[in-house]
């Protein structure tokens, strides 16, 4: 019996014992699907709050790392608590949101165009505070202030407008919309470049009306379809200008040679007239002795003195007609020779003035190829020059010459943030105040981008360094201002002076250098290179 009893005492023992077993992997089942789920909910709840994802982080970590139950609760609780300071945080975030997006369209209310926007702008400001409850709803709300902003700028293209709720075409609208602003601003850019290629030509007369046509289409603004035309119509005129220099060389070398062509037959004429009045003074010389011979003749033969006379008379009348004819024939080649020399001589002004032409035509282009079409100074090529020439110069007579290497600080900042014609305007404004502020006998370059060379000759590193820390002064004194706002310019100097065993090269490494130093140590500052 009592063997009876224990037996069923032990199965009802192993009966519990397999139940708890199952209630203990349904537990562990339990575990692992929370500890699982909690490790998706931290990923999926990251990104809301810096401190809740610390502990968020924490939590998965520990879930990772070992899931036991006390680990879990001690990281859990702190999330717990976490989220419950989140919550109070949460409403000062939508408040702080809410406030902004009504900020900015209120402003873009003020500008928009017709009663119909107006009503889109009210049902969206009363939508706000619901909406913004769910960080869902943020992308709508924005992407719907994005175009009522679109529409008060008038950026927005109408048939997109129209299109109202179409998300793709609300898309495009804003792509077009920033494609059209980037093509009006590169024709804008385009047009600048233009003009000054145009005003650095040297126009011929005969073109001189052209070239005003264009420049005044390009100054009036041209649309993205019209660049084309405008593109052609310069490459015409560049291309006419071009053919009328080489036009006008040619014609200049076919006078010389026509030119020369008339002074050889003028000589060639010369020596047969010369030939011809050899000739002639031989036919004299022989007209008269034989008119003398036969007076000889006549003397002797002559019976009367009435005969001899007669025969005389008639010897010497020979003697002057041949005279005469003689003289006649010297005048008239005289004649002939003075004609042509007055003809030789005019030519020969007509070709002075001519190679005038030439050479002032010349002139000016080796000019312009020796200046910067946007500054007007000299550029590099120009530089290259004259350093060679001062190089010349100090190394002959031996003194001081110092080079000066200088930079626009932070320029980018000033192209990136108020666009390219304003660095533009900048560097010439700049360009102006350096060459107001040195000598006549410095020269000044525009050595490439926002960096100058100066070259001071008979000026020691101490003087280039006081010269240009007052220029210095005065570029950071100069009020620039770009859309309303004033705008400060500096620049930065890098001085170095010629010694013994320098080149051009070595002096202006030097410079650069210190320019690197100026750069270095904070900016709008001259440094004299060691
Ligand atoms: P840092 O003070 O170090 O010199 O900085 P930075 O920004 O002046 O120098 P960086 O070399 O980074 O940029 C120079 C800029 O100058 C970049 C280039 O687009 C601009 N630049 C060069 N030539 C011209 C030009 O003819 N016109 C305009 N507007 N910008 C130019
Ligand atoms: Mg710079
Ligand atoms: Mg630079």
């Amino acid at each position: 019996m009592a063997a009876e009893n224990g037996g069923s005492g032990d199965a009802s023992l192993k009966k519990r014992v397999v139940e708890l077993e199952q209630r203990q992997e349904a537990l562990d089942a339990d575990f692992d699907l929370l500890s699982r789920l909690s490790q998706r909910l931290c990923v999926a709840a990251r990104g809301q709050d810096a401190a809740l994802d610390t502990r968020l982080d924490a939590l998965q970590d520990s879930l990772k790392r070992a899931p036991t139950e006390r680990g879990f609760r001690a990281d859990g609780s702190a999330v717990e608590r976490e989220v419950m300071h989140f919550f109070q945080r949460r409403d000062q975030l939508v408040r702080r949101s809410l406030e902004a997006l009504r900020t900015v369209l209120s402003q873009v209310g003020d500008r928009l165009p017709d009663p119909q926007s107006g009503g889109e702008l009210d049902q969206l400001l009363s939508s706000l505070p619901e909406v913004l409850e769910n960080f869902y709803g943020y992308p709508d709300v924005l992407e719907q202030t994005a175009q009522l902003q679109a529409k008060a700028l008038g950026t927005l293209a109408p048939q997109a407008a129209a299109a109202g709720g179409d998300q793709a075409g609300q898309d495009a609208a804003a792509r077009g919309a920033s494609e059209e602003e980037d093509r009006e601003l590169i024709c804008r850019r385009v047009a600048v470049l233009l003009l000054e290629l145009v005003g650095q030509l040297s126009v011929p007369p005969n073109e001189a009306a052209r070239a005003h046509r264009l420049m005044s289409r390009i100054e009036g603004g041209f649309g993205w379809d019209e660049l084309e035309t405008v593109l052609q119509d310069t490459v015409d005129l560049i291309v006419a200008v071009a053919v009328f220099g080489h036009a006008e060389f040619e014609g200049y070398l076919a006078n010389i040679n026509g030119q020369l062509a008339d002074i050889q037959q003028f000589l060639g004429e010369s020596r047969e007239d010369q030939r011809q009045a050899h000739a002639s003074s031989q036919a004299l010389d022989q007209a008269v002795r034989s008119d003398v011979s036969s007076v000889e003749d006549a003397l002797q033969q002559a019976s009367s003195l009435e005969q001899l006379k007669s025969s005389v008379r008639s010897q010497l009348g020979d003697i002057v007609e041949a005279m005469d004819r003689y003289r006649g024939e010297l005048e008239a080649r005289e004649q002939r020779v003075e004609k042509r020399l007055g003809e030789l001589q005019g030519k020969l002004e007509a070709m002075e003035e001519q190679a005038q032409r030439v050479q002032s035509h010349l002139e000016e282009q080796r000019l312009r190829a020796l200046s910067d079409p946007l500054t007007l100074l000299p550029n590099r090529a120009a530089y290259d020059e004259r350093v060679q020439q001062e190089y010349a110069r100090w190394a002959r007579y031996a003194g001081e010459l110092t080079m000066v290497v200088c930079d626009l600080d932070h320029f980018k900042k000033i192209n990136d943030g108020y666009g390219h014609l304003a660095g533009d305007k900048v560097l010439r404004v700049v360009a102006k105040i350096l060459t107001r502020s040195i000598r006549e006998t410095d020269f000044v370059a525009r050595y490439g981008g926002e960096e100058f060379v100066i070259l001071m000759p008979e000026t020691d590193t101490d003087r280039a360094q006081q010269v240009m820390d007052k220029l210095r002064q005065t570029v950071a004194k100069s009020p620039f201002n770009f859309k309303g706002e004033p705008v400060r310019v500096t620049m930065s100097f890098g001085i170095s002076c010629f010694g013994p065993n320098d080149s051009a090269e070595t002096v202006f490494e030097r410079a650069d250098k210190a320019l690197y130093q100026a750069k270095g140590e904070g900016r709008n500052r001259c440094v004299v290179a060691a």
